[in-house]
């Protein structure tokens, strides 16, 4: 998965080749928020080896030493990142 973190450090998702932002599904309606790092549950980014966490993705379980971002989310949520910008560096 492809990703950025903006300068205002909200999460940004590739999704059908476009960068897009993920909408926190806990703030509906107008006021609502990106999902970012202003959340609690929004952990920093951070290296992990690929199959740390026994990882499966499309094409199955991961058993690599590739070091990929992955940043922790809601609901024991994490989100594993082969490419992740952060433009708050
Ligand atoms: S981590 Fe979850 S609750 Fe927090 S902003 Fe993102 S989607 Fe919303």
């Amino acid at each position: 998965m492809e990703g950025k973190i903006t300068r205002d450090g909200a999460l940004q998702i590739k999704r059908s080749n476009v960068l897009k932002a993920q909408h926190c599904p806990f703030t509906i309606g107008e006021g609502g928020l990106d999902c970012g790092d202003w959340c609690p549950h929004f952990s920093e980014p951070r290296e992990v080896r690929d199959d740390e966490f026994d990882r499966i993705t499309e094409t199955g379980r991961v058993t690599g030493n590739t070091v990929v971002t992955a940043i922790d989310i809601c609901h024991n949520k994490t989100l594993y990142f082969e490419s992740l910008t952060d433009e708050r560096k």
